[in-house]
């Protein structure tokens, strides 16, 4: 899967992205991240990318034009991909939750514009972008970090990221549960110890605890998603 991202700040996301699981999925060929400097689309000679909004109002607005220019390069050199979504990292969008972030892998080729400063030009949105996606209820100064969330969350999602697929089947959000208390080495730890049924070695009784602490736990945190989830069952 091919992940290209527009940006003003690349080196941020390349810092990011470059490092851990999602730095070696890179290496290994399982996924490929580039970011693209909107800047290096700008046709003035000072190469500013932004302006001030019609109608005033404080801030300045990313302008359409190098964002186009940009986004126009990267459909040009990439065009053959079967499946192409772009999004906007926007805190209008609708917040990022495990459902949407295994629809996204499933393109081969997510295109995404990160905004900064007030934002971007509406014009933008209406010509290139497919969807606006949140990473939460709050105003960040920029899509850089938004942007690197959302390509965590999807890549490890992307054949041959993780060691096993097993990883994300069974964590969080997989069943609309959150996931079980989980336990290693040493067996005591400040005078709290492992449950007995994980050292019983009984896989049966360890799967159902594990059930009913996943329940337990979602209960106690997250009651909210039980709801949801009877809903949706
Ligand atoms: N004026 C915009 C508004 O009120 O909706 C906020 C602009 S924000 C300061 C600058 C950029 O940061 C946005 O264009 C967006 O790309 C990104 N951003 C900020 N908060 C975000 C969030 N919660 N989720 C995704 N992107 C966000």
């Amino acid at each position: 899967m091919r992940f290209d991202i527009m940006t003003l700040f690349p080196d941020l996301v390349n810092t990011v992205l470059g490092e851990s699981i999602i730095g070696r999925a890179q290496k290994s060929g399982a996924i490929e991240v580039r970011a693209h400097n909107i800047r290096d689309y700008s046709k003035d000679k000072h190469r500013r990318v932004d302006d001030t909004p019609y109608g005033g109002g404080k801030g300045m607005l990313m302008m359409a034009p190098p964002i186009y220019d940009c986004y126009e390069s990267i459909v040009n050199a990439y065009g053959q991909a079967a499946s192409r979504h772009v999004v906007y990292m926007s805190p209008r969008g609708p917040v990022l939750n495990q459902k949407k972030a295994r629809e996204l892998a499933s393109y081969d080729h997510l295109i995404i514009l990160c905004g900064h400063y007030e934002g971007v030009d509406t014009r933008i949105i209406e010509e290139i972008v497919d969807e606006e996606i949140s990473i939460g209820d709050f105003v960040l100064t920029g899509g850089e970090l938004p942007a690197c969330i959302l390509v965590d969350a999807v890549a490890r999602l992307v054949d041959g990221v993780l060691a096993d697929p097993e990883c994300y089947e069974k964590e969080s959000f997989s069943d609309g549960l959150l996931e079980y208390p989980q336990y290693t080495r040493p067996v005591e730890f400040h005078g709290r110890t492992v449950p007995d049924v994980l050292l019983s070695g009984h896989h049966a009784n360890i799967e159902k605890w594990r059930a009913e602490q996943s329940l337990e736990v979602t209960r106690r945190l997250r009651p909210e998603l039980l709801q949801k989830r009877e809903e949706d069952m």
